[in-house]
């Protein structure tokens, strides 16, 4: 029996940044008005309920408990129910927790990997049935950014998580819906998997067409490149007019 746990990923959420300031890197995203963390707005505070959604002010973490309160809940009483269980001698707390920062520390490689995996360019369709499945190994290593590497990646249905977990589906669906609304073509799936746990990372894609990147076949072998040597400053790659931009 899986373990599902509910991450809003640190604003793994893709925006088309605006072109008049630069996107940090790993910034994170306000889960309420979308405003992003910066050296200005000092750091965001996270949900003490489920440690995994980020707000930038009270004010917005108040206007958000009303949608949030359900998926806070099941989370923080899944994390719970995991300190009694072990995977390889490690507690699934700790396990969930490192797989939480793996998510946050990779998140630009992780979110153009479904990106390219469900071929949202050429089928944005898919992001409605896909999701990609990442499957990791899990290392004792003493640098937090090699504790995992990736055992394979699978296209499945999104219904492998949202079928069996109707908080999580109706969580994907609001993404899905405030996506759309911004122009965008809806909340890509990301699962990430050790073992009998799971992380749920949703995405929400811009229209293709505001999206510069490359189509790459070869996207599972950078995926495996960058996390395999801990390299979280993967950029992804676009050929524009001015040639080929790398980030
Ligand atoms: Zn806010
Ligand atoms: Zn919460």
């Amino acid at each position: 029996m899986a373990t599902a746990y509910y991450s809003q990923p640190a604003a793994a959420n893709y925006h088309s940044p605006s072109s008049s300031h630069h996107k940090e890197r790993g910034y994170r995203v306000c889960d309420t008005c979308g405003a992003a963390e910066t050296p200005a707005t000092g750091r965001f505070r996270l949900c003490g309920g489920c440690m995994a959604t980020q707000y930038c002010s009270q004010d917005c973490q108040k206007a958000d408990w009303a949608s949030h309160k359900a998926v806070c809940q099941h989370t923080a009483s899944t994390l719970s129910a995991a300190k009694q269980q072990t995977v390889s001698g490690i507690a699934e707390e700790n396990i969930a927790k490192y797989l939480r920062k793996f998510t946050s520390s990779f998140q630009d490689l992780l979110s153009w990997a479904g990106f390219q995996a469900l071929q949202l360019r050429r089928c944005p369709a898919n992001i409605r049935q896909q999701a990609l499945l990442i499957e990791l190994d899990f290392h004792n290593s003493s640098d937090p950014m090699r504790r995992f590497t990736i055992k394979g990646t699978h296209i499945v249905p999104k219904t492998y998580v949202t079928g069996s977990d109707p908080l999580v589906a109706a969580e994907m669906e609001r993404r899905d819906e405030r996506s759309r609304r911004a122009g965008g073509i809806g909340s890509v799936l990301i699962i990430i998997q050790c073992g009998a746990i799971n992380q749920v990372m949703p995405v929400e894609v811009d229209s293709p067409a505001k999206i510069s990147w490359d189509e790459r076949g070869d996207w599972a072998e950078v995926l495996n490149q960058f996390v395999h040597s801990g390299r979280t400053d993967f950029k992804p790659i676009s050929t524009t007019a001015r040639g080929i931009v790398y980030g």
